[in-house]
């Protein structure tokens, strides 16, 4: 979807109704023309990663939040680049943010421009506020050892204590600034701080550090700066830099709010900005049951080799959720599902999968597929012979066309569809039993040939020719199984990759767990599957329904023409809810 949108109110008005606070604050910010009176849009939103790593789903509610408010308010969205950390950013980081981002179905170019941005291109500005800031008494460069620095910080229920720099002239603290910048000092010789109050309950509060040294190379600004702005300081003077009207964050950066504000004042009283300026609005991070979401933690399971990468399946970040299988629809439902409130919860992770499955049951074509396979032979069958079978690409779909698959005399089935003595209420294939074969006929089990170990190797029936699914007789005969096959000569052997969650426990990423102890040995099966003929068609990305087992996609990397590699994106019910 674009990036602009024409009319603010009607697009307001067509905008879903969903728990999400923010709505209201904007529609507020409406009513008063609080940016329409100085000619702004009325909503500029912002989502700005640190290139430092992989998106992951809790990232994915921050994307759709504000690009999804800037296409609902026919706005805009930003898509910025908060490089202010040179020693863990890369460009790898930006180019594959960028693709997660267009992935999920947003853009940040539209008919107002390219809006595309990197804090790093602000570095000159930041600096000269920074100096600003100095001469105007709001900052100075104070000299302490990081201990002392520290211990005169105070904590929660001491308060802190003045810098002996705290009061040294504004002409001192702006020449040992521009020596910084010069690169006369090492890391840690000196830092700028902002001058407010060492006693204020609010630890951000307490002379919050502005610029450090960094003798670091910058992945765009090279080697053109040794010192680089802090994140608090920063942020406020990007938003404020871009006119961003609402700037969305997470819970934890409420206590941040009294420094983002104090920053944009300041800067505005020098000039640097003009009325109105952004305000800051925090909502409930995305929790989510049984993955881990810290960037370390992700980290270290890539490093560790527990998966194959940052796109494994099984990650959830937004390159392995997509290779999984989820398609960006359901990532937007998903997220307009779960509102957006101002109260920390878990959602359960059956919510994502149910997501999807409303987005694929009523898209993905059907297909079957044999995955723990089991010979049957229909003795009955003339030798060498085949009969077309056909079902609907999609059942609701009959527009869709047929799928053709031959019957013959030996069939792959489920190892599980057969039972030598059934259990109680079992009504597939034991001795003497009768089942559908799907979109074919009807059999009667006779028995089954075993090896040496007694385990069995084949099942043997015969059918009745009279039965074919689709013609008069099949009326004759009711039956209460009805299994899937595929025929052995005709079938396409594929590698299924079986997923299920990477943590048998909700909260592994809860504090004081070791979330490595807490794996699901089971999150990955590889089977060795026979599917339906027309299969070897399926290209990569390409997502089906495997009539009783579930949503399959084939893999993006993995798959080759002819020859695809499936993942299962999900089961058909939830497994894991009792
Ligand atoms: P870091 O520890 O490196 O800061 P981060 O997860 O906060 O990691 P950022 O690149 O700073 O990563 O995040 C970009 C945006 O995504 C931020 O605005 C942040 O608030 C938002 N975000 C991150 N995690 C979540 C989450 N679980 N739910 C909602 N939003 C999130
Ligand atoms: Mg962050």
């Amino acid at each position: 979807m674009s990036n602009d949108h024409k009319d603010p109110k009607a697009a307001a008005a067509a905008a879903p109704a969903v728990s999400n606070f923010l709505r209201a604050i904007i529609d507020k910010d409406i009513a008063d023309a609080t940016y329409a009176r100085a000619g702004m849009p009325s909503v500029i939103t912002r989502f700005p990663p640190e290139p430092n790593g992989y998106l992951h789903i809790g990232h994915a509610k921050s994307i759709c939040l504000n690009f999804g408010l800037a296409r609902d308010y026919a706005g805009r969205c930003h898509l910025r680049f908060d490089d202010t950390n040179p020693e863990k950013e890369d460009q790898e980081y930006v180019d594959t943010i960028m693709d997660s981002v267009k992935w999920l179905g947003f853009d940040w170019e539209g008919a107002t421009g390219n809006h595309l941005y990197f804090a790093s291109d602000y570095f000159d500005k930041f600096y000269a506020i920074a100096e600003y800031l100095i001469t105007a008494e709001h900052a100075y460069v104070d000299s302490q050892s990081a201990e002392d620095m520290a211990a005169n910080r105070g904590d929660f229920s001491k308060p802190g204590v003045n810098s002996p720099f705290r009061e040294r002239a504004a002409s001192e603290s702006l020449d040992l600034l521009r020596r910084m910048k010069a690169g006369e000092f090492q890391g840690g010789e000196h830092i700028v701080r902002a001058k407010i109050d060492m006693t204020s309950p609010n630890m951000n509060l307490r002379d919050p550090a502005i610029y450090r040294i960094r003798h670091a190379h910058h992945h765009r600004t090279g080697d053109a700066w040794c010192i680089y702005p802090m994140y608090d300081f920063a942020h406020p003077l990007e938003d404020a830099i871009e006119n961003i009207t609402h700037s969305i964050c997470t819970l934890e950066f409420q206590d941040h709010r009294p420094f983002y504000d104090w920053v944009i004042e300041r800067a505005a009283e020098g000039g640097f900005f003009q009325q109105p300026v952004p305000h800051q609005y925090e909502f409930a991070r995305l929790n989510l049951t049984y993955v881990v979401t810290s960037k370390r933690k992700l980290r270290q399971l890539v490093e560790e080799g527990i998966v194959s990468g940052w796109d494994d399946p099984r990650m959830p970040t937004i390159v392995g959720i997509r290779r999984r299988g989820y398609t960006p629809e359901s990532i937007q439902a998903f997220c307009e599902r779960i509102g957006v409130t101002r109260s920390d919860g878990w959602i359960d992770y059956s919510t994502l999968e149910g997501c999807l499955r409303e987005d694929l049951d009523p898209k993905a074509p059907r297909a079957t597929a044999v995955l723990r396979p089991l010979k049957l032979i229909i003795d009955n069958f003339p030798e060498g012979e085949t009969v077309e079978c056909s079902s609907p690409v999609h059942p609701h779909h009959p527009e869709r066309g047929l799928r053709l698959f031959p019957i013959s005399k030996e069939l792959w089935i489920e190892a599980d569809d057969f039972m030598e003595e059934p259990s109680k209420g079992y009504f597939r294939l034991y001795p003497g039993n009768k089942v559908r074969l799907r979109y074919g006929y009807v059999v009667e089990c006779t028995g089954c040939d075993k090896d040496e170990n007694g385990n069995i190797i084949a099942v043997h029936c015969n059918y009745f020719a009279d039965s074919k699914s689709g013609t008069e007789g099949s009326a004759n005969y009711k039956v209460k199984g009805n299994i899937h096959w595929v025929s052995v000569a005709t079938a396409l052997e594929a590698e299924v990759r079986l997923y299920d969650r990477l943590f048998t426990d909700a909260n592994p990423d809860a504090g004081g767990k070791d979330f490595m102890a807490l794996l699901n040995p089971n999150a990955l099966e590889v089977v060795k599957a026979y599917l339906e003929p027309g299969m070897s068609a399926a290209l990569p990305d390409e997502r089906f329904q495997f009539e009783r087992h579930g949503y399959f996609v084939a893999d993006r990397v993995d798959s080759v023409a002819g020859k695809p590699v499936f993942n299962r994106v999900t089961t058909l019910k939830d497994s894991w809810g009792k």
